[in-house]
C-alpha cells in the first residue's frame, strides 16, 4: 500500500482495548470514561481485519492500547495473529505494554511468535512510579520485565521524558538498560489525549533530558531501524543502544509507514487528524 505522498505503508498498530489497569498522568485522566464493551470489535473481528490488511501488504503488527494485556482472554488474539508470523505472511507481532501482567503472559507471548516486546517504564523509584501511573506497583513490573527476559524475548523500555519527574533518572534507567541487555527508548510527552492537563510543563526536548548520558561520553549514531520512529544511537560508556522519539522537536511524518486500528474498529492515517474509516460498520 502507498498513500499519496508515496509512503509505502507496512505496518499495523492494533489498539486491543482502550481500557487500562494504570492512569498515567500524561495519557489519561484520573476518572477516564471508557467505550461500553459492545462497541469493542471482538477478536474474529480483529483477527478478520488483520488478514485482510496482511493481504494488501502490512508486514509489521504490533499491539497495544489502553493496555493490550488488560484485555480477557487477549492469548487467544496474540496466538491467532502469531500464525501469519510462523507461516511467514507477517515479519513481525510485536506489542507494547504496562508490564503489569507480563509475568503471566511473557511465556505464551514467546510461544506466539513475539520475539520483542517495548515495555513502558518511566522511573526506578516505587514511590514515584506509583505517582505517575496512579497506583502502579513497581515491583510488578520489574518482575514482569524479569519473566519476560527469562522467555527470551528481546526488551526495549520507552520512558516518556518528564521534566520535573524523571529528569534525574537518565543515568540509572541507562544503566539498568544496559546491565540487562534491553534497548532505551526516551519519548518527548505529547500532546495527546483528552482531559490531560499539567503536561506542556512537563515538557523536556530530548537533547536536553540526555545532557547527563552525554557527560558519561560518546553518543554515536547507529543505522539500525525498527518499524517505528526512533532514531538509534550507542551510548559508548555502557554499550548502551538508545532510541529517541522526537515529535516534538524532530517531526517524522514523512517516514511514516502506518495505520491504526482503534478497539472500536476505526482505521486511522494519524494519531494527530480524527479522519478515520469505520471498518466496524463494514
Ligand atoms: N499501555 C501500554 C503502555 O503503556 O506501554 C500501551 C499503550 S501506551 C498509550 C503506548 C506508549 O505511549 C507508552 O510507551 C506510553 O508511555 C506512550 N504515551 C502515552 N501518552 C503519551 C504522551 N502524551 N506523550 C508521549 N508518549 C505517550
Ligand atoms: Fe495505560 Fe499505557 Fe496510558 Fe499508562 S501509557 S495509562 S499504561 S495506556
Amino acid at each position: 500500500m502507498q498513500d499519496n505522498f508515496g509512503r509505502t505503508i507496512d505496518y499495523l498498530r492494533i489498539s486491543v482495548t482502550d481500557r487500562c489497569n494504570f492512569r498515567c498522568t500524561y495519557c489519561m485522566p484520573e476518572q477516564q470514561t471508557f467505550l461500553p464493551r459492545t462497541e469493542l470489535l471482538d477478536y474474529t473481528e480483529i483477527a478478520l481485519i488483520a488478514a485482510r490488511f496482511i493481504k494488501h501488504g502490512i508486514r509489521k503488527i504490533r499491539l497495544t492500547g489502553g493496555e493490550p494485556l488488560a484485555r480477557r482472554d487477549v492469548d487467544v488474539l496474540i496466538q491467532e495473529l502469531g500464525r501469519h508470523v510462523q507461516s511467514g505472511a507477517l515479519d513481525e507481532l510485536t506489542l507494547t505494554t504496562n508490564g503489569s501482567r507480563l509475568a503471566l503472559f511473557a511465556p505464551i507471548l514467546k510461544e506466539s511468535g513475539v520475539r520483542r516486546i517495548n515495555v513502558s517504564l518511566d522511573s526506578l523509584v516505587p514511590a514515584r512510579f506509583n505517582a505517575v501511573t496512579r497506583g502502579g506497583d513497581l515491583g510488578q513490573v520489574l518482575d514482569g520485565i524479569a519473566a519476560a527476559k527469562r522467555s527470551g524475548l528481546a526488551i526495549r523500555i520507552n520512558m516518556v521524558a518528564l521534566k520535573g519527574v524523571n529528569d534525574d533518572e537518565i543515568l540509572p534507567m541507562a544503566e539498568y538498560c544496559a546491565t540487562n541487555g534491553f534497548d532505551l527508548a526516551l519519548i518527548e510527552t505529547m500532546p495527546l489525549g483528552d482531559g490531560v492537563s499539567g503536561r506542556t510543563g512537563q515538557f523536556i526536548p530530548l537533547d536536553k533530558f540526555i545532557e547527563p548520558l552525554r557527560k558519561t561520553g560518546a553518543i554515536t549514531p547507529l543505522n539500525h531501524r525498527t518499524a517505528g520512529p526512533a532514531r538509534y544511537f550507542c551510548v559508548e560508556s555502557i554499550g548502551l543502544r538508545l532510541g529517541l522519539i522526537t515529535p516534538m522537536t524532530h517531526n517524522f511524518c514523512g517516514d511514516c509507514n502506518r495505520l491504526r486500528l482503534t478497539s472500536d474498529g476505526k482505521v486511522h492515517m494519524c494519531l494527530g487528524s480524527d479522519f478515520h474509516v469505520d471498518f466496524r460498520d463494514a
